[in-house]
């Protein structure tokens, strides 16, 4: 494709990933480097494409939300088949990572239930979520000394907050347990064959009240999930979902390492170091290296992730590029310090743009998938490719 051979992305959360994916589905080389491991490990692996208006209140129909809004306040709203192909297109690349989404995509968002048994709304999710259109009478599932997931707190909270049944189970701790396991120790164990075995005997020996699906914590395997689902299926011939735990999340951690397998497998490469300078071509590391390309993409998360830095009278920076990106004067401000256009002089995806607060408003995802096409149309166009037509000549496929 025209002179773009040759890309840099600074950041390995789900905005770089994304980015690097468009850029690899399209021949282009990539290297992406970090310094940490991003917030995917965070995530519980949904992505979010609107959940709560700005009054806080949840939002039911994401896709007639975003009518008329513009992702960021200088751009043009994205028409409503442009947002499906996106979203289409992501499923689709879901499935190559062998992560089955659970629609493709929904029609509303859905309701996915909380660590403590309360629900809020989610879009695409794997289908390892418990995520329901109406919620519905379950069995949640707790493990003796397995304090991330207090299923007597959370039975009591769904019924009260959905009004149906929620049955408790609580299993035994498997044989190999120490008190120092962690939620990922667990997934780990169930990974293993011993490990599934145990659980279908524990469960058997349980005796689940029947019919009724039986809902986890997010902790049935990491990269064997699949296997252990069907192996309580096959053993109890009854749904089963997940309910993701609060961070270092088993579900986010299972999406990223899927998703850098499947990059590194078309020969992205990862470099692990420290950004101090970037320019729209070169990016300086701490050791004194200088990279080069024929374009840089930070990716490098806002405020959280390490993108913005923000002084204590409130001035905010880019650190990389010594851009001044505004004044925060209020906690509500920071969420919003970004970048007013991701196509500047070094282009930047994900939360290092501004304009909204993804977190406050639960928009992470859609703003990713914004963000990273309108850099890469901008990119091609760049380089003399001809230029696509405003949001539909993107729709490229990620395959
Ligand atoms: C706890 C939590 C839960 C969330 N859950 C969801 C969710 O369920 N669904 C959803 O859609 N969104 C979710 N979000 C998403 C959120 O709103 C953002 O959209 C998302 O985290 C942004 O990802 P990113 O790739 O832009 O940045 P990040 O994931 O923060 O990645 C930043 C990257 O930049 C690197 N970096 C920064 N500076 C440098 C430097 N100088 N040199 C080298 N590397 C550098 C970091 O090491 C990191 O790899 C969640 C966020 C948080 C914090």
């Amino acid at each position: 494709m025209g002179t773009l051979k040759q890309i840099i992305v600074v950041g390995r959360g789900p905005a770089g990933l994304y980015l690097s994916t468009l850029a690899l589905a399209q021949g282009v080389g990539v290297t992406v480097i970090a310094d940490g491991l991003g917030s995917c490990a965070l995530w519980g692996g949904h992505w979010d494409f609107v959940s709560r208006d700005e009054q806080g209140h949840v939002v039911q129909d994401p896709w007639r939300w975003w009518e008329g809004r513009p992702p960021v306040p200088e751009a043009d709203p994205v028409p409503r088949s442009v947002w499906r192909a996106w979203w289409q297109d992501l499923a689709r690349f879901w499935r190559q990572l062998g992560i089955v989404p659970d629609h493709e995509p929904p029609r509303t968002n859905r309701w996915l239930v909380t660590p403590v048994g309360t629900v809020r709304p989610v879009f695409l999710a794997p289908q390892w979520h418990w995520a329901e259109e109406e919620p519905r009478p379950v069995t949640l599932v707790g493990f003796h000394h397995f304090i991330d997931f207090p299923v007597e707190v959370a039975a009591q909270n769904y019924q009260q907050e959905t009004g149906c049944r929620a049955e408790v189970l609580v299993l035994p701790h498997p044989p190999l347990w120490t008190p120092a396991w962690q939620p990922l120790q667990w997934a780990w164990y169930f990974d293993t064959d011993p490990g599934r075995e145990w659980l279908k005997d524990a469960l058997r020996a349980a005796s689940a009240p029947a019919s009724l699906p039986l809902v986890f914590p997010q902790i049935l395997g990491v990269d064997r999930v699949d296997a252990v689902f069907s192996a309580i299926q096959a053993a109890l011939g009854v749904a089963v979902g997940e309910i993701p735990l609060t961070p270092p999340s088993v579900g986010g951690l299972r999406v990223q390492r899927r998703w850098e397998r499947w990059l590194r497998r078309r020969g992205l490469r990862l470099w692990s170091a420290h950004a101090v300078r970037a320019t729209a071509t070169s990016v300086e590391l701490e050791d004194g290296r200088m990279l080069t390309a024929d374009a840089v993409v930070l990716a490098t998360g806002g405020i959280l992730g390490g993108g913005i830095q923000v002084a204590v009278n409130g001035a905010a920076t880019d650190p990389l590029t010594g851009v001044d990106l505004g004044q925060a004067t209020t906690p509500r401000d920071l969420g919003r310090l970004g970048y007013p256009r991701p196509e500047m002089a070094v282009p930047v995806v994900g939360r290092q743009v501004g304009g909204r607060d993804c977190d406050r408003q639960g928009m992470g995802g859609a703003m990713i998938l914004w963000s990273g096409r309108r850099v890469w149309r901008h990119l091609e166009a760049a380089v003399g490719e001809e230029a696509p037509s405003r949001h539909e000549g993107n729709v490229g496929r990620l395959s």
